[in-house]
């Protein structure tokens, strides 16, 4: 591979919408809400956020599973004693975990009782 080639090659590596950081959750879960899609009819939806909720597990939040589409597969984070540690990257500040403290702020406040309440 040429400079020129591994130049170009960056380039293009920067400009996949990746989460990475807790900000990056965070502004993730804002992007989600304006639409809360659940991974469904992709195919017509443009605006789709880079980080999807797929399922909480009621009444006692100890599980969050997230749709990661730079990924491309789902992610789990566990709640133990109200604190998200994330499967997938093994870490607790990674953009899951930021997905998700957001997400049990809003719970929290809503008093939301199911998935179907989160979606309205
Ligand atoms: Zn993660």
């Amino acid at each position: 591979m040429s400079k020129k080639d591994k130049i170009k090659l960056n380039e293009l590596q920067i400009k996949t919408p990746k989460c990475e950081s807790l900000d990056d959750g965070t502004f993730a879960f804002l992007n989600w809400m304006n639409c809360k899609s659940f991974v469904r009819k992709d195919d017509h939806y443009i605006h789709n956020p880079p980080l999807i909720l797929k399922h909480v597990n009621f009444p006692y939040i100890t599980l969050v599973k997230i749709f990661d589409r730079f990924l491309n597969s789902d992610v789990i984070v566990d709640i133990v004693d109200g604190i998200p540690l994330c499967k997938s990257c093994i870490t607790d500040d990674c953009s899951h975990i930021g997905f998700t403290i957001c997400l049990k702020q809003l719970i929290d406040r809503e008093g939301f009782e199911s998935n179907e309440e989160i979606l309205k």
